[in-house]
């Protein structure tokens, strides 16, 4: 089985939908609503390490693992940000980057929000900050990517951004990049607690930057695919 550009063509039911657009679909009797989905799913295997095959009573799912456990995290970090204080990690090395005038401005922004995520910085001299701590497993590059990303938003929406935005933008960009990634073998303990930990979340369709977490194949598609009588 691949997963290449054409799964949309094996049936129309296959691609992952957020659960506002679920929502408007007619449910049928057949076919349970969404927060029936989730139950009884069985991981069967992986796509080239990214992509988890899964069943359950209603047909086929695929799960792509990355942004599945984004989502997950994405919620945690959003949730409970004060509660991860305890996950911090000194650098021992601090990292350093130098910003713009600008950036300087906006740090000042988002410098409270960073340290509730376990980053938090210090200004060195003029315009060069040093990150003196991060949350554990965050390696510091990536503490580096997540300052630049963020403070990207506040520059753009100078005028209209909200504390509440950033703090999303803070947990989504933290969630990407502490997320297992693609080409990474899972056990099959790894994929069941994913999945568990998946359908616990509020919006397990969708990542938090709006991309499709499950595609599904339902009986319906199958029986089609097959040409049996229905
Ligand atoms: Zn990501």
């Amino acid at each position: 089985m691949r997963l290449s550009t054409e799964p949309l063509s094996i049936g129309p039911n296959l691609a992952g939908r957020d659960s506002a657009n679920r929502a408007a679909e007619p449910v049928s009797p057949n076919e349970p609503p969404l927060p029936g989905l989730g139950h009884g799913i069985k991981p069967l295997g992986q796509i080239r390490d990214s992509y988890i095959v899964a069943t359950d009573e209603e047909g086929l799912l695929l799960v792509d693992q990355h942004v599945a456990h984004e989502r997950i995290l994405f919620e945690q970090f959003r949730d409970s940000r004060l509660a991860r204080a305890t996950n911090i990690q000194p650098l021992l090395i601090p990292a350093t980057l130098d910003l713009s005038p600008a950036e300087t401005e906006s740090l000042a922004i988002i410098q409270d929000e960073l340290e509730s995520v376990g980053i938090e910085t210090m200004q060195l001299s003029g315009r060069t900050i040093a990150i003196k701590t991060t949350p554990s497993g965050l390696a510091s590059s990536d503490a580096i990517a997540l300052i630049r990303e963020v403070l990207g938003v506040v520059e753009r929406e100078r005028r209209s951004f909200s504390l509440e935005h950033i703090r999303d933008e803070i947990a989504a960009s933290l969630a990407c990049k502490a997320a297992i990634k693609v080409n990474m073998p899972l056990t099959h303990e790894k994929m069941e607690w994913l999945i568990e930990e998946l359908f616990k979340t509020q919006n397990p369709m969708t990542c938090p930057h709006g991309r499709p977490i499950i595609m599904r194949m339902g009986l319906r598609d199958i029986e089609r695919g097959f040409k049996r009588p229905v």
